[in-house]
Formats: structure tokens, C-alpha cells, sequence
């Protein structure tokens, strides 16, 4: 692929063919405020925020925008600011302003862009009539959805869409009652999506936002034991305690996705019913025992059933070494072919 060379407020960077204005000055680190746009997706060209001038004459969207040899683009042309700024006006004429108890405070897409344009006490106000109070989606498990806080962005929908294909989400309504919503406008528990919660990580405001979550104090990078993909997660951890899990960016494996259990199913490690010790019956009741008791009372057990008699069930949760081991135990040692494994159910 050739490259070109274009001209931000100035400076001359160097672009793929086929980039977008916004990628090419992403990939050279030059910021230009956007909402809808995400690199995993295809550009939408749905906020209008990423508007910049193109040869001094063209105002349009650098996310749709192709590059061209000797294009010249300025972000800071007058009526660029202007057209940005009265956007974002119009996003927030209605959006809560509760930033400080906000799931998304600090990482907050919109805040950043409104202080990039330079959104002040009098602008918010000059639109602003009330804030919706839309009753939130608490149906899912694991995250709730706030439509008062949603922007609108798209990403939800070009996420379940694009990355997963399940389609569980989409616009409905029309105008200021436009919403993102499922099908027949049922809560999200209730719609076939797969709380793979793909949609939350990208959300760039807490319109879609995890329950119950705390700030780690650290993360602990790890790979997913729930199954033989091995997807690559960052473990956040607070004191002793698991308190959120994402996808590793880096892992060549899922590149930073996870699905529903690897991102949400890792409350069992610190539930206080969480087996820590072996259960042993006695006189009908599963009492607790040492590692010896128990693995005596199996080796004892075992030898009364060999042969066909005997089954083994072996596990996606433990490691391929495991596995080939349960295998080799079954056939070699309790001596049947009796072993299969819960992948196949
Ligand atoms: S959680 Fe996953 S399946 Fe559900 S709406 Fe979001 S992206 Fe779609
Ligand atoms: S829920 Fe979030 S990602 Fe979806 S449209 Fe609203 S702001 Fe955008
Ligand atoms: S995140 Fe899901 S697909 Fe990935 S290893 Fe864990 S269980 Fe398997």
C-alpha cells in the first residue's frame, strides 16, 4: 500500500492510501474530538463532532473523509469550532449532569470532547430545557442500561452488529424519543443478547455501564480458565479481592474480546460458599476432610469399580495436560474407554 502526504493545522504527516483524515491523524497522534467513531467499527459519520475544513473551502467529517497526496485540513478553522461546539450544545442540552458519582467519570468520551470544544456553564445552558428520566434497564446481570445518559453514538448497535452478529440491539423511536432498544422493546435480559457485554466496554459515556463495579487498585495480566480458547484478561484487583476483568488487547487470541464468562463470571472466586476444602460423605452427610482423607477414600473407591463400570467426565476448565491425563488415567488405569468430555454436550 503507497503512502501520502497530508497537511493537519500545519503539520505534514504521512498517511496509508485508503486511511480516513481521522485515522491518518489518529495514527500520527493528532486529537480530533469524535463520539461515534471506534476502531474496532466501521466509521458511521453519525455525531458530527469530527467536522474539519478540507482545502479551505469544504467543511465535512474526517471519519468518512478519504486521504488524498497534498490534502490540506484544518481543525481549527473558525466555523469548524463553531459547527463542533454547537453539536456537542445539542448532545448535552439534555444529558444528567451527575459527572461525579458517574460510572464514566474521568474516562468519559463526552466530558473530553466538551472540554476540547470548549463547552462553558453558558452553553450548556443555552440549549437546555430538561433531562430525560427514562426508567433504566436493570434486567441484565451483569450491566445496566441508563438511556438518559446514551448519546446516541451507534457503537452498541455496530458492536452487537459488526463484532458479535447477534443484533440483540438497535434505534427505535424517532426524533428526541429515538432510543437504543430490542426488538419489540422488551428489557435486555429478555432479548437474545448474550451479555457478552462488548457493548459496555465501548460505550463512551455510562449509558451502558457495569453493575456493581470498583476501581481496581491493580490488574494482574492472566489467560481465562473457563475454556480452551485461552482469551488473554487483565485481572483488576483490589486488596485480595477480584473486582473486574478485560479483554487483553495484546493477546493474539481475542484481541481484547471476551465472552460472558470470561468477563463477567469471576464473583465465585472470592463467594463466601466457595468450596476451599474437600467434602467427604459420611453417614449420608458431606462433611469436610484433609486432601489425604479424601484422596484415600478415592483410591479406595476406585479400586471397588474398575473396568466398565467406571466413567470419567473431563473438564474444559483444566489445562490440555489435564485432560490428556484424565484419559490416560481412565483407560490405563481404571482400565475402560469410558471418557468424554464436556465440550461435547
Ligand atoms: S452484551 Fe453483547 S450481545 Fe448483548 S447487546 Fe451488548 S454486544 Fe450485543
Ligand atoms: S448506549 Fe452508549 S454506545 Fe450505545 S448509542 Fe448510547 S452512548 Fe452510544
Ligand atoms: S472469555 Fe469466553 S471464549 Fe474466552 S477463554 Fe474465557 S470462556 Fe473461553
Amino acid at each position: 500500500m503507497s503512502s501520502v502526504t497530508i497537511t493537519i493545522d500545519g503539520i505534514k504527516i504521512s498517511a496509508e492510501e485508503g486511511m480516513t483524515v481521522l485515522q491518518a491523524a489518529q495514527a500520527n497522534g493528532l486529537y480530533i474530538p469524535n463520539l461515534c467513531n471506534h476502531p474496532d467499527l466501521r466509521p458511521a459519520g453519525l455525531c458530527r463532532v469530527c467536522v474539519v475544513k478540507q482545502d479551505d473551502w469544504k467543511i465535512t467529517i474526517s471519519c468518512k473523509l478519504p486521504v488524498k497526496e497534498g490534502m490540506v485540513i484544518s481543525t481549527e478553522d473558525p466555523a469548524v469550532q463553531q459547527i463542533r461546539k454547537n453539536t456537542v450544545e445539542l448532545l448535552i442540552a439534555n444529558h444528567p449532569m451527575t459527572c461525579l458519582t458517574c460510572e464514566a467519570d474521568s474516562k468519559c468520551e463526552l466530558q473530553r470532547v466538551a472540554h476540547y470544544v470548549g463547552i462553558t456553564p453558558d452553553s450548556i445552558n443555552r440549549y437546555r430545557r430538561s433531562v430525560r428520566s427514562i426508567p433504566l434497564d436493570t434486567s441484565n446481570p451483569f450491566f445496566d442500561i441508563d438511556h438518559n445518559k446514551c448519546i446516541m453514538c451507534g457503537i452498541c448497535v455496530r458492536t452487537c452488529d459488526e463484532l458479535q452478529n447477534i443484533n440483540a440491539i438497535d434505534y427505535a423511536q424517532r426524533g428526541v424519543a429515538s432510543l437504543i432498544s430490542t426488538l419489540g422493546n422488551k428489557p435486555i435480559a429478555e432479548s437474545r443478547c448474550e451479555s457478552c457485554g462488548e457493548c459496555v466496554v465501548r460505550c463512551p459515556v455510562a449509558a451502558l455501564a457495569t453493575k456493581k463495579s470498583l476501581q481496581p487498585m491493580r490488574e494482574v495480566r492472566s489467560i481465562c480458565s473457563y475454556c480452551g480458547v485461552g482469551c488473554g484478561i487483565h485481572l483488576g484487583v483490589r486488596g485480595d479481592k477480584i473486582v473486574g476483568v478485560r479483554g487483553d488487547q495484546e493477546n493474539p487470541v481475542n484481541r481484547g474480546s471476551l465472552c460472558v464468562k470470561g468477563r463477567f463470571g469471576y464473583r465465585f472466586i472470592n463467594h463466601p460458599e466457595r468450596l476451599t476444602t474437600p467434602l467427604v460423605k459420611k453417614d449420608g452427610v458431606l462433611v469436610e476432610a484433609s486432601w489425604d482423607e479424601a484422596l484415600d477414600r478415592i483410591v479406595e473407591k476406585f479400586s471397588e469399580h474398575k473396568g466398565e463400570k467406571f466413567a470419567a467426565l473431563a473438564s474444559a476448565r483444566i489445562t490440555n495436560e489435564d485432560n490428556y491425563l484424565i484419559q490416560k488415567f481412565t483407560r490405563a488405569v481404571m482400565g475402560t474407554n469410558n471418557i468424554d468430555h464436556c465440550a461435547r454436550l
